[in-house]
């Protein structure tokens, strides 16, 4: 870098702040088809249809049974940081949509082509709606649809020449990824019927999953086939509500080994702060994976990432059955006024209150699940 006298400091213009911003919330294509998928769950749908194009690469389409646009809001869906749901920062702290920033349709319009068609609820038409990359509209037809949205999304970063080259390099990595995703948000979302498809060229549809949405159970089914749903057993967790004093600080019932703590004891920390829901593979030494590609955490059913969570079912499963990894699917309830979910741009990582009794809820609950753990003696004796 060459050493230069410090130029004047200038306002960066509306729009290159908007590139810049766009480029960052819209990484990759299965963020941006999760980012959709959220929207049309947030529009109450209660049928997904997502079409991927080629593996990605020829763009792809989700398209819902929701509300529908409002016409006065065909301009503003696609501005930056508008958005029907949040107002005002306290908001956020209640918060039940996925969305609440206003920033993936605009995103998708600065990088990408974007059409959509709409019907609001109250209105006898639907609209046809292409967006130039502004995220201003360009054409507008009337059309006949039902009720809900289509998102149709293509040339992919058409705007970002780097990324648009990886891109179209490795878009079957990328789509490999996007399924994981899929899989993610179609496992928690319950009440909505989810199909994902990928069309090739030649007219071809493989289904990448298709769920019925009548229960996190049904939909294990659907995604991982009848095989591992028979493997899965439900985590149980105490709903105690005890309110007697431990004789331990949280601090060292943390450190101490689960089998010394009086469940009471976690009980009373707990005060129901903390539920938690979910499946996990039984401890059977032919169970489980030697892979962690079936593990799945959310929030409040918001899937994310809890490193120390994931962890520490790890670890405990380990305890029973060396050398697997189990398939779960842990929702953790926690009042969402004790949740920040607006600490990265994914919105997947969280910050909790209390996160340290949250570990110890999990312990406890899988200790509840599997039976008491085994003590070093077992462990040593599993083999
Ligand atoms: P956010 O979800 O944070 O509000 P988005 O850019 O994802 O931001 O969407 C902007 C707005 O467009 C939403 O607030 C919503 O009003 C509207 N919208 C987006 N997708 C849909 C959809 N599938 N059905 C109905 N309205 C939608
Ligand atoms: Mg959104």
């Amino acid at each position: 870098l060459t050493k230069e006298a410090p130029r004047d400091i200038q306002r960066v213009s509306k729009d290159t702040v908007n590139k810049i911003l766009s480029a960052q919330v819209i990484l990759n294509i299965g963020i941006a088809v999760k980012e959709l998928i959220e929207n049309s769950v947030d529009a109450c749908s209660t049928v997904i249809d997502i079409k991927i194009k080629e593996h990605g690469k020829e763009g792809f389409e989700v398209s819902d049974n929701g509300l529908g646009i409002l016409e006065e809001n065909f301009q503003g869906i696609t501005a930056k940081h508008h958005t029907s749901k949040l107002k005002d920062f306290t908001d956020l702290q209640n918060i039940k949509t996925f969305g609440f920033r206003g920033e993936a349709l605009s995103s998708l319009c600065g990088l990408c082509d974007v059409t959509i068609t709409t019907r609001h609820s109250s209105s006898e038409y639907g609209t046809k709606l292409v967006y130039n990359n502004d995220g201003d509209i360009t054409e507008k037809s009337i059309i006949a649809r039902n009720i809900g949205t289509s998102v149709i999304v293509s040339d992919f970063f058409k705007t970002l020449p780097v990324r648009k080259a990886e891109f179209q390099k490795n878009y079957k990595k990328d789509f490999n990824k996007m399924i994981k995703l899929l899989e993610e948000y179609c496992l928690v979302l319950v009440g909505v019927k989810i199909i994902a498809v990928n069309v090739l060229k030649n007219g071809s549809r493989q289904t990448i999953l298709s769920t019925n949405g009548k229960s996190v159970s049904d939909n294990i089914v659907s995604i991982f086939g009848g095989k591992q749903s028979q493997e899965v057993i439900k985590i149980k967790c105490p709903t105690n509500d005890g309110t007697e004093d431990g004789m331990y600080t949280q601090e060292s019932l943390f450190d101490a080994d689960i089998s010394e703590i009086k469940t009471n004891e976690i009980d009373s920390l707990n005060q129901k702060r903390f539920k938690i829901e979910g499946y996990i593979s039984n401890i059977d030494h032919q169970c489980g994976r030697t892979l962690k590609d079936r593990q799945f955490l959310y929030i409040n059913s918001r899937p994310c990432e809890m490193k120390a969570i994931s962890k520490l079912v790890n670890e405990i499963y380990q305890r029973y059955n060396m050398k697997k990894y189990p398939f779960f699917f842990i929702n953790l309830k926690v009042e969402q006024s004790n949740v920040d979910v607006n600490l990265s741009k994914d919105k997947r990582q969280v910050a909790i209150c209390d996160d340290k009794v949250l570990l110890l809820v999990m312990k406890r609950s899988l200790s509840i699940t599997f039976g008491d753990l085994p003590t070093k003696f077992k462990y040593a004796s599993i083999n």
